[in-house]
């Protein structure tokens, strides 16, 4: 099976060409389709199993594929529970991205956040942050999440063990009731159920 056969652009297999990558990994050739499609997705994956590109790939693609005239919102909503997940995640949004006129930003906590606030002033479609800081950002209103059409929780499971929950939740409550909704997990115990059973419309479950 090759990338190009799951429906991703010429721009996107070229770039997951580029960076060495033969053939989709299984939560890869499972996931991207239903998620190109525009449909919900609980997905159990540890990492090393491909899931990054496994959700960015159809991600980047799907926001090419309704492009927005005017003024650039963000448009995709990344939430991670490390600060080095998120840039790990972001790095790869550029990369598989590298062709495409979409840009991105990463948000962590631990750091002055005027170079954040500056840089939201900025073009952003793609906002991959951890939920400490993104809700600062909210309670200060400089970001601005009514446009968001894409949520993905990377690591629900760590997230949740950080005590991320009130701010995921908090988060939640300001983004647009209509939109496509991504959570990824290693592990399900009953509070990530309980999370998905109030997050996700009629989810495709892929474990891997
Ligand atoms: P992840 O599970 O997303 O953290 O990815 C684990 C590693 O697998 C990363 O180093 C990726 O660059 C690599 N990887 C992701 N997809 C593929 C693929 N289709 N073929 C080969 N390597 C891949």
């Amino acid at each position: 099976m090759s990338f190009a056969s799951l429906g991703l652009s010429e721009e996107i297999v070229r770039a997951v060409s580029e960076r060495g990558y033969t053939e989709p990994t299984p939560i890869q050739a499972q996931a991207i389709p239903v998620i190109l499609q525009g449909g919900d997705l609980m997905g159990g994956a540890q990492t090393g199993t491909g899931k990054t590109a496994g959700f960015t790939l159809p991600l980047l693609q799907r926001l090419m594929s309704k492009p927005v005239a005017g003024k650039a919102h963000i448009r995709a909503l990344v939430l991670t529970p490390t600060r080095e997940l998120a840039a790990q995640v972001e790095e790869s949004v550029r990369e598989y991205g590298k062709y495409l006129p979409l840009k991105s930003m990463m948000m962590f906590g631990g750091v002055n956040i005027n170079p954040q606030i500056k840089q939201l002033h900025g073009r952003v479609d793609i906002l991959v942050a951890t939920p400490g800081r993104l809700l600062d950002h909210l309670q200060q209103k400089t970001v601005d999440l009514s446009h968001v059409e894409i949520l993905v929780l990377d690591e629900a499971d760590r997230m949740l063990d950080m005590g991320f929950i009130r701010d995921i939740k908090r988060v939640l409550a300001v983004l647009p009731k209509q939109r496509q909704n991504l959570l990824f997990s290693a592990t399900f115990s009953d509070e990530i159920k309980l999370l998905a059973d109030g997050l996700l419309n009629n989810p495709a479950l892929i474990e891997v």
